[in-house]
């Protein structure tokens, strides 16, 4: 089967391979045929060596598929199941954190996609407790979606615990930004803001408005802080949803949010160090969350919100092509100039 790889450490270096079909490792794994799998943010890390991967690996952790075939101990699926897995493959199962349940921050943790063989080619193989089955009428595109959704909802409703009625500010109109978004609308949210820069107006804001954002600021040409100020007639939002990484968002975050209120952080950025307004957070009093990928619960209520919301979700996927076409996906998705691409088998 072919693959697209990051075959060696460094910027650059990926190509599509040939590879054998994997087999079935351990008798609780499974083999799954990939029938979408969407290009995340770390793809494009990864592509330029800014994320740990282990070279030569298949690119790829957001997918849905279909299993084709079972290992011996494997009960609670069969060949035929429709399915998405959540990214947390190797997770010892052992310490602290994975007992608890955290399995997506368990230090042993190796994703497919940068610790082991992922999803942008035809098969991949997993440990089926990280599966999840697709609800029935939803589509295999829509359901490769479920890993971005799903850290959306960690981070909104998990973490962020949104409430009906809050007055919500999303920093960053990518991917997690639009869906969080839409989450902060459908647990009834009053008022959605969303901040980007100006390369948002070639799709990402429109399809931000469409999907559930009231208001949409440019902060290349409005300071985001009087905008929400404005919006909120001073008293700012009760929750800040940080998804940019952008060290000035970060910063901002403090002086848009209410006293009391709440700052919800998945975004990284690419600075080790960034200055933060300390004191002016603590005088607020706020509650600052940050998050890490997704939990067990947030998958379920992730697939649950895709198949059941009002919004045509289908908007975010702004390409479907095959590995083939990587490059120029992946240069305009870095150019903002997209949203989610899939990666369709032939
Ligand atoms: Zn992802
Ligand atoms: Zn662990």
């Amino acid at each position: 089967m072919r693959a697209l790889m990051k075959v060696a450490k460094g910027p650059g270096n990926i190509e599509v391979r040939d590879i054998d079909i994997p087999k079935i490792p351990e008798e609780n794994w499974v083999l799954i045929k990939v029938k979408a799998a969407g290009v995340c943010g770390t793809d494009l890390h990864i592509w330029h060596d800014q994320f740990p991967y282990w070279p030569p690996v298949v690119m790829g952790h957001e997918f849905s598929g279909e299993i084709v075939e079972v290992g011996s101990r494997v009960k609670e699926f069969i060949p035929g199941d429709r399915v998405v897995a959540e990214p947390h493959s190797l997770a010892c199962g052992v310490c602290e954190l994975c007992r608890q349940g955290k399995i997506q921050i368990c230090a042993y943790k190796r994703s497919p996609g940068w610790g082991i063989n992922g999803a942008f080619t035809d098969y991949i193989v997993l440990p089926s407790m990280l599966l999840h089955k697709i609800p029935e009428g939803l589509s295999y595109e829509l359901a490769a979606l479920a890993e971005p959704m799903a850290i959306a909802v960690h981070q909104v409703v998990e973490r962020g615990r949104i409430e009906c009625q809050d007055f919500v500010v999303v920093t960053g109109a990518g991917t997690i930004g639009i869906m969080a978004a839409l989450t902060a609308k459908a647990m009834g949210a009053a008022k959605v803001a969303i901040t980007g820069i100006s390369a948002c107006k070639y799709i990402r804001f429109d399809v931000a408005k469409e999907l559930g954002a009231d208001y949409v600021i440019n902060v290349e040409k409005e300071d985001a802080v009087d905008a929400v100020l404005e919006l909120t007639r001073g008293r700012g939002a009760d929750i800040v949803i940080e998804t940019s990484g952008a060290g000035s968002a970060i910063a901002q975050s403090v002086d848009m949010v209410r006293k009391c209120g709440r700052i919800s952080a998945i975004g990284i950025c690419s600075k080790e160090m960034i200055s933060f307004p300390w004191n002016k957070a603590a005088f607020k009093v706020l509650d600052i969350i940050f998050n890490m990928s997704s939990s067990y619960t947030s998958w379920d209520r992730a697939l649950s919100l895709i198949a059941n919301t009002d919004k045509n979700i289908e908007k975010m996927i702004t390409h479907k092509v095959s590995i083939d076409e990587w490059e120029k996906v992946f240069n305009e998705l870095q150019d903002e100039k997209g949203i989610k691409a899939l990666f369709l088998p032939e």
